[in-house]
C-alpha cells in the first residue's frame, strides 16, 4: 500500500499524532516566529502548558487580519533558506494571502492530495485532465502535484481555452476531469452542445475552488455520462485544495486529520457549535514548517458529521463547505448563508441549476430578498407561477424568513469558468 494511505491505524494513533504534532506546532512556532512568540507571551501560555488536545481551546486565534499586517511573509517559522516556494491566495480586496513552503511543506502536501485521488478512487490507469488555474495560486499545481505523486497521468490544460478542452476530452480519453463546478458544468454544456457525449470517457468530476450545488453535480454527471462527482475542500493558508475528499460513498468529507485539527466554531461567539450544527472552521496544522497555523480562523462553513463512515475510513468527516462566514448575509434579523440556499433549491423539481439572491431594501424600510431560479431546459413556463409559490413557501419554512421567488428563462443567468455570483446585496 503505498505511503501517504497508511499513516494511521486507529482513532488512538490519529490522536496521538495530533497531540505530538500540536505540541511540535507549537514549539515550532513559538522559537520561529516572532509573531506567535507575542502571541503566546501576551495570552501568557508556555509551550509547557500544551499536554493534551483540549489544551488547544486555550491557544489564541489567528485571523486574515493578522496575515495582512504581517505581509508578504506572513507567520514564516523558518529562515529564508528553507522556504522553496511561495503561494499566494486570489483575494481581490487587501493584500493577498501569501504563504511560504519548506520542501517538506511540498512533499506533505503531495502526500495528502496523493491520498485525495486514492480515495476518489482512482488507478494509476487513470487520467486526469485539470482544468484549473495554474500560478500563484494554489490550485492547478496542487492538483498535478497529488496526481503526479498518485501515479495517475496529468493532462494539465488550466481553465479557459473551450476548444483545447474538448478536443483533449475526445483525443485523450482523460477519465477523470478537475475543476471549478462552473468551469465543469461549461464543460458539460459544450459536450453536450456539439453531441460528444458519446466520445468522452470521463467516470469522475472532483471540483475543487467553489462550491457546487446538487444541481449543477447532477447535471455535469448526466451530460458527461460521469458516475461520481466529488469536492475537494482548500484553502491556500493550509496548503491548498487536498485537505480532505468525500469517498465514493459520498456521505461527508473525510479529511486528513493526522495533517490538521479542524475545531467547527460558531463565528460570533468563537464557542464550539453543537454537533452538526453548521460553524467557522478553524485550521491547527499538525506539520507545516514554513507558516504553520495555529487556531487560524478560515471564514469558510461547514458541520462536522459524527459516528463512522460505512467505508470504513478511520478519517473524520465534515459536510461540504456551505460558504463563507463573509457571505452569511442578515435578512430581517435571519442569518442566511447561500449554502443553505442551494440546499432547499436542490430539492425542488422543474428548476436549472442556476440562481440568484437579491436584496434591496425599500422605503419602508425593511429588507426584501429576491431569488432568481432558471427554469428547467425542458420546463413549461405555463407552470412558473405554481412552482414559484411552492419554493417561497420552502424556502420561508426553512429559512424562517419570505422571500419572492422569481422564475427566469433556462440559460438567462451568466455561467463563467470562474467563482460563480450568487449573492446581489444592494443594499446601503
Ligand atoms: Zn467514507
Amino acid at each position: 500500500m503505498p505511503h501517504f494511505l497508511t499513516t494511521v491505524r486507529s482513532k488512538e494513533d490519529l490522536e496521538t499524532i495530533q497531540l505530538k504534532g500540536l505540541q511540535w506546532t507549537c514549539r515550532h512556532a513559538y522559537e520561529g516566529s516572532p509573531f506567535y512568540r507575542k502571541r503566546f507571551d501576551d495570552a501568557g501560555i508556555g509551550l509547557e502548558d500544551i499536554r493534551s488536545l483540549e489544551d488547544l481551546q486555550r491557544l489564541p486565534f489567528t485571523t486574515a487580519a493578522d496575515l495582512q499586517e504581517q505581509y508578504p511573509w506572513p507567520l514564516r517559522s523558518v529562515p529564508f533558506e528553507k522556504i522553496v516556494r511561495i503561494h499566494a491566495s486570489s483575494g481581490t480586496t487587501g493584500k493577498r494571502k501569501v504563504m511560504v513552503y519548506t520542501a517538506k511543506d511540498i512533499d506533505d502536501w503531495a502526500d495528502m492530495f496523493a491520498r485525495c485521488y486514492a480515495t476518489a478512487g482512482l488507478s494509476r490507469a487513470d487520467r486526469v485532465q485539470i482544468c484549473v488555474g495554474y500560478g500563484v495560486w494554489t490550485a492547478g499545481v496542487g492538483f498535478q502535484l497529488g496526481c503526479e505523486r498518485f501515479g495517475a497521468m496529468a493532462v494539465p490544460v488550466g481553465p479557459g481555452n473551450i476548444d483545447m478542452q474538448m478536443q483533449f476530452l475526445v483525443d485523450f480519453q482523460p477519465t477523470v476531469l478537475c475543476a471549478t463546478a462552473s468551469m465543469a458544468l461549461l464543460l458539460a454544456e459544450e459536450v453536450d452542445k456539439r453531441g460528444l457525449g458519446n466520445k468522452v470517457a470521463v467516470k469522475k468530476v472532483i471540483f475543487g475552488a467553489e462550491r457546487s450545488t446538487d444541481a449543477m453535480r447532477s447535471k455535469i454527471r448526466e451530460l458527461f455520462g460521469a458516475e461520481h462527482t466529488f469536492d475537494i475542500p482548500g484553502l491556500t493558508e493550509a496548503y491548498g485544495p487536498g485537505t480532505g475528499l468525500d469517498c465514493q460513498l459520498h456521505q461527508g468529507i473525510h479529511y486528513w486529520a493526522d495533517y490538521y485539527i479542524l475545531e467547527v466554531l460558531n463565528p460570533e461567539t468563537l464557542a464550539p457549535v453543537r454537533n452538526g450544527e453548521v460553524g467557522e472552521m478553524v485550521y491547527t496544522t499538525l506539520r507545516k514548517e514554513g507558516a504553520p497555523l495555529i487556531r487560524y480562523r478560515s471564514r469558510d462553513l461547514t458541520r462536522l458529521i459524527s459516528g463512522d463512515c460505512p467505508c470504513g475510513s478511520l478519517f473524520p468527516r465534515h459536510d461540504r463547505i456551505l460558504g463563507r462566514s463573509d457571505d452569511m448575509f442578515i435578512v430581517r434579523g435571519v442569518n442566511i448563508y447561500p449554502g443553505h440556499v442551494d440546499e432547499i433549491l436542490a430539492a425542488e423539481k422543474g428548476i436549472g441549476s442556476e440562481y440568484q439572491i437579491h436584496l434591496d431594501r425599500k422605503e419602508d424600510g425593511k429588507d426584501y430578498m429576491t431569488v432568481l431560479v432558471e427554469r428547467a431546459s425542458d420546463g413549461d413556463p405555463l407552470a412558473d407561477e405554481p412552482l414559484s409559490r411552492k419554493i417561497e413557501r420552502d424556502l420561508r419554512k426553512e429559512l424562517l424568513v419570505s422571500g419572492a421567488v422569481k422564475i427566469v428563462r433556462y440559460g438567462s443567468l451568466p455561467r463563467t469558468d470562474r467563482k460563480t455570483k450568487r449573492v446581489f446585496d444592494n443594499r446601503d
